[in-house]
């Protein structure tokens, strides 16, 4: 057995297990030789309990979920809240052309408008994770926050796209069409932002202010590969018109 896999939920500690099985049929919930407390309480929960402590942003929660399971969706969730995120940004393109037949949504696969809507999406994505992993190396290498022993990119990237989890509250958006307003976009936006930062968080157990600063800066190096995409599309039909 790889010692020190876990950690604990409530200090952080690492564990080497998170029960135990006394071969008789008696499983011991491992006791956290810090804190003293159960070292994962979730694991006896029903998932529904640690999913509403995930949309609260408990920090157990998180340490549960990113330290203590084998929780590997992130690509699966990844593709279907960028395919969610590229059929808004169409509908929202071709507004007008809408219509009420539910068919319609077998058709916009077909249109090349809605690759291009999930490549703009994807890389904007990519441009987000790329700012705050960049940001946190340095800031990490550099030493200008002690919460950090290492930089585990691979981790921080699995954390990074679980926390988006979020994104999945565009479904309501997707099924009924015009029905949702920026504002329900926004807040979907914060609250995944605000996850993401729990994330860094409890990955790196490092300091809010930090944490907060990687994802404002990958939120920045979003819009700028968003305005550049826009530039570039604006150039492409330019083209596409001239000749
Ligand atoms: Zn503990």
């Amino acid at each position: 057995m790889v010692k020190d896999m876990f950690r604990c939920v409530e200090c952080n500690q690492s564990a080497a297990e998170l029960h135990r099985d006394y071969s008789n049929g008696i499983l011991k919930i491992t006791i956290c030789e810090s804190c003293h407390k159960p070292v994962d309480k979730y694991i006896e929960y029903d998932p529904v309990i640690i999913l509403i402590d995930a949309l609260l942003c408990k920090t157990q929660a998180f340490r549960h979920i990113l330290f203590n399971t084998n929780l590997n969706i992130q690509w699966k969730l990844c593709v279907f809240c960028l395919l969610c995120e590229a059929y808004l940004r169409w509908s929202a393109l071709h507004g007008s052309e809408q219509s009420s037949d539910p068919a319609d949504i077998i058709r916009y696969t077909k249109e090349w408008d809605f690759y291009g809507m999930f490549a703009q999406a994807a890389l904007e994505l990519w441009a987000f994770c790329g700012g705050v992993l960049g940001f946190l190396w340095v800031a990490l290498v550099w030493g200008c926050d002690d919460g950090g022993s290492g930089v585990e990119l691979r981790l921080l990237l699995r954390g990074l796209l679980l926390s988006c989890y979020g994104k999945v509250l565009l479904i309501p958006a997707v099924i009924w069409e015009h029905d949702f307003s920026p504002l329900c976009l926004g807040l979907v936006k914060m609250f995944v932002l605000t996850s993401n930062s729990q994330a860094i968080r409890v990955i790196l157990n490092c300091s809010r202010r930090l944490a907060l600063a990687a994802v404002c800066l990958g939120l920045l190096s979003e819009t700028c590969a968003a305005q550049a995409c826009s530039g570039l599309q604006s150039r492409v039909r330019l083209l596409w018109t001239l000749y």
